[in-house]
């Protein structure tokens, strides 16, 4: 038996994204994962979960695919920035996940997401999924920092119904401190969408001293209102529920310690995106 072959009898579906999972395809070659990469006709995923009810609209089947360029300190979810601790997985059986909870999603008005890590890291996996789902008739929707956005066509994102689209920060200083990397990608592709009038839904993780400058979030709230294709945004309390991926990882976890936010500086979060015109959630 093939790696590939051994690697379709891995369970694809977890019971949700905070599972530790890595090193799930040890012993593919590289030029194997370089053909994937370039073709699409293969991914990388850590698993399936269903029932999510927080991306997207109705009940979603969540893809979660391994490999991430940001180093976000305080993602939940490290064991998807390589993209080697992913599943193998052809586009077929990706494909043949998704059929099978194609009629529950249209009775409960879901539909699949894919997330990550990021999957514009997967880009030619990412559409060849995406455009399979939307064939069959399922809703779609990409979760993503947004910062590789120009790997995408605007005939590749017709087939996406739906972005949920990370804003970390405003300042770029403080977008690199929080994520390693700079803004301007991020925002590029924002305006791109806009111009394309793509539906967005704006995620924003609130994190007490690292995220919650008042000015930073202004300015965002503004830009986002200013672009008239963000439907909602989304503000996500800080949780510590990764800090043991980051431990088992050993990697340094620079969180230890922070509080979420309260219920009072959430209000006030979102009273700030809703003052610009915005719906939060
Ligand atoms: S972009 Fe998402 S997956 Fe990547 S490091 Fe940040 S929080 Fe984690």
């Amino acid at each position: 038996m093939t790696q590939k072959e051994n690697s379709g009898q891995i369970s694809l579906e977890a019971k949700s994204p905070f599972e530790l999972r890595i090193n799930q395809n040890e012993g593919l070659s590289e030029s194997e994962v370089q053909n994937a990469l370039a073709t699409g006709e293969m991914g990388f995923l850590h698993s399936f979960t269903t029932g999510s009810t927080v991306d997207g609209p109705g009940v979603r089947v969540v893809a979660w695919t391994t490999g991430c360029q940001f180093r976000c300190l305080y993602c939940h979810n490290p064991d998807t920035w390589k993209m080697s601790n992913g599943i193998p997985v052809t586009i077929e059986r990706a494909t043949g996940e998704l059929k099978k909870y194609r009629s529950g999603l249209k009775i409960m008005g879901g539909g699949f997401t894919l997330s990550g890590g990021e999957p514009l890291m997967q880009d030619r996996f990412a559409v060849r999924l995406l455009t399979a789902a939307k064939k069959i008739g399922i809703h779609t929707a990409l979760d993503t920092n947004g910062a590789f956005g120009k790997r995408l066509s605007d005939e590749e994102l017709e087939n996406i119904d739906l972005v949920l689209l990370d804003i970390k920060s405003w300042e770029n200083d403080r977008h690199k401190q929080i994520t390693g990397v700079g803004i301007a990608p991020v925002l590029e592709f924002a305006e791109r969408l806009a111009s394309l009038k793509k539906k967005v839904w704006l995620r924003f993780v609130l994190v007490p001293g690292l995220s919650d400058n008042t000015d930073d979030i202004s300015n965002i709230a503004r830009f986002a209102a200013g672009l008239g294709n963000v439907e909602r945004v989304d503000v996500l309390p800080f949780h510590q529920l990764g800090e043991f991926k980051w431990k088992e990882l050993g990697l340094k976890y620079s969180l230890q310690g922070s509080e979420p936010p309260s219920s009072e500086t959430l209000r006030l979060v979102c009273e700030q995106f809703r003052s610009a015109g915005l719906r939060t959630y």
